[in-house]
């Protein structure tokens, strides 16, 4: 397979540079080619999206919706397949991705239906004979640019609010998910989506993000990925008046409290830590444990590591598959040798599974110290550093210790600890006896502090990021 671009409803393969692409779980498999575009094709793609979106915005929320609703079938009936090429392309165990699929599904509804339901509201006017309201208008053309870690879900995110409240978009996918990309905007165009109302630009953050930011003629932009990028993201859009949101990295915690169900709580934490090889912007990088029961959680986790298995992620039982590319193994094994000469490393699965990939043993750390690169940085790998703290206050104030306010878990079964955590963690999603990871799409999603620029996604939060709102006044003469 290769990748294309979809630009005002034609499909195109640009010539710019080619990259293969092999498959993370089996480097002998090639799986296809990406063709990077370039800064030409973006001003093209502006082009042709500038006047669909004219039209696009005249139709009514229920044709618009009528488009998301078919999209929503092209994903529904193309599942597997679609799930299968994620997982090739990024390692992203099958169950896993085909559970990112669905939820583009539902997503994809979820926002099909606000295309009919009210919006804006009536505000009682000072003066007489006058109606005064507020409603909602799109905010004209929008450039999506996305991470490889959810090739389809984070996307879909995106494009769903932004076209049901009658934007155009384009889209610059993660050179490595531009495959996943392609696929999907194929089934788009099968599903009937407006010419040049939705445009696919592949190719380098460097080259084809560049132009989208700071030469492309766009009203919003909405970025998820690293904070190095998101920081110019944002740097750029605030001097070009772009509105623009971030989401960035992470630094999760979750708080095991003495009087937590550890039988339930281990498994979540472990699954909150490893699943995706701990590559979810929610994922649990650090475990803070009640004194007490400290030694008692270790020893659980050592046990729970043992039993994880590593997976070519094409299998259905897989749990563990690889990281996502070579620049990722390199950067998450750096941590490691820095935790084998700084830290201790107390769980580690030895590797027996010979595939030629790239496999990271899931690897709990402890006597890191709290300012240390491997409790302070998102290392976005199956690494985990676990701290101990002497009661709540501690483990709470450990828990805020971080410039990142993406996620964050209490485990306990005290009613107090649960609120007081609630109330005083700062993080954009707070959970009690839950995985860090694993967001429902209608709720809002988001990070505070350097984790997101503050803006919501998901849920009915998105709908005010992707459009303006006009009051409008009608004065009548009787
Ligand atoms: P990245 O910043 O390297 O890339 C993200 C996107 O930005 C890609 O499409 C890339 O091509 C593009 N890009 C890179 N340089 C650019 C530039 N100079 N100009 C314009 N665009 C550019 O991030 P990544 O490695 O793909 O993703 C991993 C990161 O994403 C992690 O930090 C993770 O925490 C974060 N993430 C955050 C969330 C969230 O919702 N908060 C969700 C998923 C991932």
């Amino acid at each position: 397979m290769e990748t294309r671009n979809w630009i005002g409803g034609s499909w195109s393969t640009p010539a710019d540079s080619q990259v293969e692409v092999y498959n993370p779980s089996d480097l002998q498999e090639k799986i296809g080619t990406v063709n990077q575009g370039g800064r030409e094709d973006v001003l093209k793609a502006v082009e042709e999206a500038k006047s669909a979106q004219k039209k696009w915005a005249q139709k009514t929320g229920a044709q618009r919706a009528e488009v998301l609703y078919n999209m929503a079938t092209a994903l529904e009936e193309n599942l597997v397949q679609l799930a299968e090429l994620g997982s090739r392309e990024m390692g992203k165990p099958i169950g896993e991705m085909k559970g990112e699929v669905t939820r583009g599904i539902h997503l994809l509804r979820y926002y099909a239906g606000e295309g009919v339901r009210p919006e804006g509201t009536v505000i009682p006017s000072s003066d007489v004979d006058v109606l005064q309201y507020s409603k909602k208008v799109p905010l004209g053309l929008v450039g999506l640019i996305t991470p490889w870690n959810f090739p389809v879900a984070i996307p879909v995110w995106k494009m769903a609010p932004a076209l049901i409240c009658g934007n155009a978009v384009i889209w610059k996918p993660a050179e490595n998910a531009a495959l996943t990309a392609t696929r999907m905007i194929e089934l788009f165009e099968a599903a009937g989506v407006d010419s040049g109302v939705l445009n696919l630009v592949v190719g380098k953050g460097s080259i084809v993000g560049k132009a989208m930011l700071e030469e492309a003629d766009i009203d919003g932009l909405s970025f998820t990925g690293s904070e190095a990028t998101g920081l110019y993201v944002a740097e750029t859009c605030a001097k070009r008046n772009i509105k623009f949101q971030t989401e960035m990295g992470g630094k999760n915690v979750a708080v095991i409290m003495k009087d937590a169900n550890l039988d339930k709580t281990i498994p979540i934490v472990l699954s909150g830590a490893f699943k995706s090889a701990g590559q979810k912007c929610t994922a649990t990088s650090r475990i803070i444990v009640e004194s007490e029961i400290y030694e008692d959680v270790i020893d659980r986790l050592k046990k729970g590591v043992e039993e994880i298995q590593l997976s070519h992620a094409l299998d259905n039982e897989a749990y563990l598959g690889p990281v996502a590319s070579k620049e990722q193994y390199e950067k998450v094994n750096s941590y490691i040798d820095l935790a084998r000469k700084e830290a201790t490393i107390v769980a580690e699965k030895e590797i027996d599974f010979d595939q030629e990939g790239y496999y990271i043993s899931p690897i709990v750390i402890t006597d890191a110290p709290s300012d240390h690169a491997l409790v302070k940085e998102e290392i976005f790998g199956p690494v985990a550093t676990v701290s101990k703290a002497e009661n709540f206050e501690e483990a709470i104030n450990l828990a805020n210790d971080t410039i990142y306010g993406l996620s964050a878990a209490i485990f306990t079964e005290n009613l107090g600890h649960a609120h007081k955590f609630l109330d005083r963690i700062e993080a954009g999603m707070a959970r009690v006896n839950q995985e860090t990871a694993g967001v429902e799409y209608q709720s809002p999603f988001g990070g505070m502090k350097q984790s997101s620029s503050h803006s919501r996604e998901q849920g009915q939060a998105a709908l005010d990021f992707y459009t303006n709102t006009q009051t409008c006044a009608i004065k009548f003469f009787s």
